[in-house]
């Protein structure tokens, strides 16, 4: 790893202008540390601002009808916590099913949603692919190896000078759509964001956070959603492995949410499917419905059309065990 400067940011309003002055956050490090290790970066970060330094972001709370889950509060804490487990179980399974026992002590919700894609173009050492997320000119995996990229298509962005690009990478972040069907808002330093509307594709970004802008907190209704939904995630390795594909259902009085990831750039609401369900109880044969429904409109790439059979299994097989 190159030298960096580390400041421990003692209030939100130091890192905030640190981040405005060019330099890069750091939470449980478990996502950045990896890729300054690697060296991935175009421009290596001058400065290193630590949120962890900063007071109070790491409490789970209920307030009213709204669990509340700071930022800085680590996947372990979330998977073992008592309100989260009592109001939001699926979200305690999915925290603690992420990367590995240590690694769940150290990282963060907040870190676990802003992480960048995995795409191996975009990690190779030493910046050697100088792709179009990194604000290169081009995508590789468009005619590379895609196995675990996008099925829905690609995320179009603007460059910061203007120009037009594209990335199938996809968000496999494990929280994204446990968060999505919860119907999850994020309150940041300057705004408060939908889960619907927080995803999103950028140059070394995988969030629609300005420079600056930091995230403080999540909040999650309490609702039936919460209560009765599931988590299923499907990886090559049984352990320590990023999700090929995850996927929560949560259904609440007839109306039923269904979220992917690891099939598009951003978290992927299976809608089709959504609306096919509704007000319908479960059968083996709408289940089996919904899982083609939930894979309309998917156009694989030559090396990654066994995902589309997997989000029909998986729908499938969720919907029928939600019952
Ligand atoms: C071996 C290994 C296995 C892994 N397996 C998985 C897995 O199975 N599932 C999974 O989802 N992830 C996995 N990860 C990725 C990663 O460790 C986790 O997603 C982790 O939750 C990242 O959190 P962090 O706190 O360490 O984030 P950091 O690495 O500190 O930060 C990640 C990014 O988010 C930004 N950021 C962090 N906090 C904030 C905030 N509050 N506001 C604004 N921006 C912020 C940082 O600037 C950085 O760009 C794995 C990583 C490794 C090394
Ligand atoms: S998929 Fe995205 S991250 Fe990967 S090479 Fe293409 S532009 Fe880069």
């Amino acid at each position: 790893m190159r030298p960096f400067n580390h400041i421990n940011a003692a209030t939100l309003d130091e890192a905030a202008d640190a981040l405005k002055n060019g330099a890069v956050a750091v939470a449980g490090g478990g996502d950045l540390f990896g890729a300054l290790k690697d060296d991935i970066f175009p421009n290596y970060p001058k400065t290193v601002v630590n949120l962890k330094s900063i007071p109070n972001l790491n409490r789970v709370t209920t307030d009213g009808g709204t669990l509340k889950i700071g930022a800085l509060t680590t996947l372990a804490d979330i998977a073992r916590d008592a309100l989260v487990r009592e109001h939001a179980p699926i979200l305690a399974e999915a925290a603690g099913l992420a990367s590995s026992p240590s690694l769940r002590e150290t990282t963060t919700i907040g870190g676990n949603v802003c992480q960048l894609p995995r795409c191996w173009y975009f990690r190779k050492l030493n910046n050697r692919f100088d792709c179009a997320r990194k604000g290169g000119e081009k995508c590789f995996a468009l005619t590379g190896d895609n196995r675990y990229h996008s099925v829905f298509g690609g995320a179009s962005f603007e460059t910061a000078s203007g120009e037009k690009r594209v990335c199938i990478a996809v968000n496999q972040g494990e929280l994204a759509p446990v968060l999505t069907v919860l119907g999850a808002a994020f309150v940041t330093t300057e705004r408060v964001i939908d889960a619907a509307d927080f995803f999103g594709v950028g140059v070394l970004s995988s969030t629609v956070l300005k420079r600056g802008e930091i995230l403080t907190e999540i909040h999650v209704p309490l609702s039936n959603f919460a209560k009765r939904s599931r988590y299923k995630r499907f990886s090559f390795r049984k352990s320590i492995d990023f999700p090929v594909l995850n996927l929560a259902v949560a259904v609440s009085d007839g109306q039923y949410r269904i979220c992917l990831g690891g099939v598009a750039p951003v978290p992927y609401v299976a809608l089709s499917a959504e609306k096919l369900l509704s007000g319908n109880a479960i059968t083996p044969e709408l289940a089996e419905r919904a899982g083609i429904a939930a894979s309309e409109g998917a156009k694989p790439f030559d090396a990654n059309g066994y995902k589309v059979q997997l989000v029909k299994t998986l729908v499938k097989r969720e919907l029928l065990a939600i019952g």
